[in-house]
């Protein structure tokens, strides 16, 4: 299941009448896809613009408006056919989020979070700000929200594109990647802010989409898997390990390890065997271990 936002040109019925609605959902009936863009809904026939191609059957279509008054059209389709993984690459990774690091590959390499991100935080922090310095109800006030919200989307619309790059760039690199389940409510207790911003739950979204696609597969394991503190090299599970060391050395098998990448060998191990990948593993000598 996907959802498809769609701009549309064209105000759909409803919103005209009633101004309070946000959006409006139709089921099996009530709309009709005329081809060429068009949509059928009622008895109007609206022109739309696409940003994806709808494939597999269209379960639902929602209209949808922004705090700014522009539309979208929300297409949820259902994907009924299951791909089989495909092993274009015949490779394999771990990866674990990070705060400054986005991911950490197991295979040594990195994708750090991008400058824009960092800087586009500030951004909207300064919108925020003065939007709530305004008085209550005034015209600066509303000003000011909207050039708040619009700030806000600019920056949706960039990291989302910035993920779906990266969703592509990873499934053509590996054909199995290997998570841990997110556990945000842990991840803002130990960074302590908000990790929201990160939106890592929307890359795993892409991901998954873009993988299916591509026949590729995403494991996720156990977020309740000592990933950190488990040495990679021999297994040996450390007492405590705390968020500051950012390398150790194995008492038992005297490795040193880089924290996010011994994380994400030791999420790769445990995706490798939960999908019972061992052999496929063992078959092509290409995969990273
Ligand atoms: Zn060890």
């Amino acid at each position: 299941m996907f959802f498809k936002h769609n701009k549309k040109g064209v105000r759909p019925p409803g919103f005209k009448k009633v101004k309070k609605y946000k959006s409006f959902t139709l089921k099996q009936a009530g709309y009709k896809f005329l081809g060429s863009n068009r949509v059928r809904i009622g008895n109007r026939v609206y022109q739309f613009w696409k940003s994806r191609e709808i494939e597999g059957t269209v379960k639902t279509l929602t209209i949808k408006r922004t705090p700014l008054g522009e539309l979208f059209m929300v297409v949820v389709v259902d994907d009924a056919v299951e791909p089989e993984i495909k092993f274009t690459t015949g490779r394999m990774a771990g990866f674990d989020f990070g705060l400054k690091t986005f991911l950490t590959c197991s295979d040594g390499s990195s994708i750090e979070s991008p400058q824009f991100l960092k800087q586009s935080l500030n951004t909207i922090k300064k919108a925020s700000k003065q939007h709530s310095k305004k008085l209550k109800g005034s015209s600066n006030r509303e000003r000011a929200r909207k050039n708040l919200v619009r700030k806000y989307e600019d920056i949706s619309n960039i990291r989302r594109d910035w993920f779906w790059k990266l969703a592509h760039d990873l499934t053509n690199r590996f054909d199995v990647l290997c998570f841990e389940t997110l556990n945000l409510k842990g991840m803002q207790r130990l960074w302590g802010r908000k990790i929201s911003d990160l939106a890592f739950g929307e890359f795993l979204q892409i991901l998954e989409w873009i993988a299916k696609k591509k026949g590729k597969q995403v494991i996720f394991i156990d977020q309740w898997y000592p990933s950190s503190k488990t040495c990679s090299n021999c297994g040996h599970v450390l007492e405590k390990l705390d968020l500051s060391v950012r390398e150790w050395r194995c008492p038992s098998c005297q490795s040193v390890n880089g924290r996010d990448e011994n994380a994400a060998k030791n999420i790769y191990a445990v995706g490798a065997s939960t999908a019972g990948l061992d052999d496929v593993r063992r078959a092509t000598p290409a995969i990273v271990v």
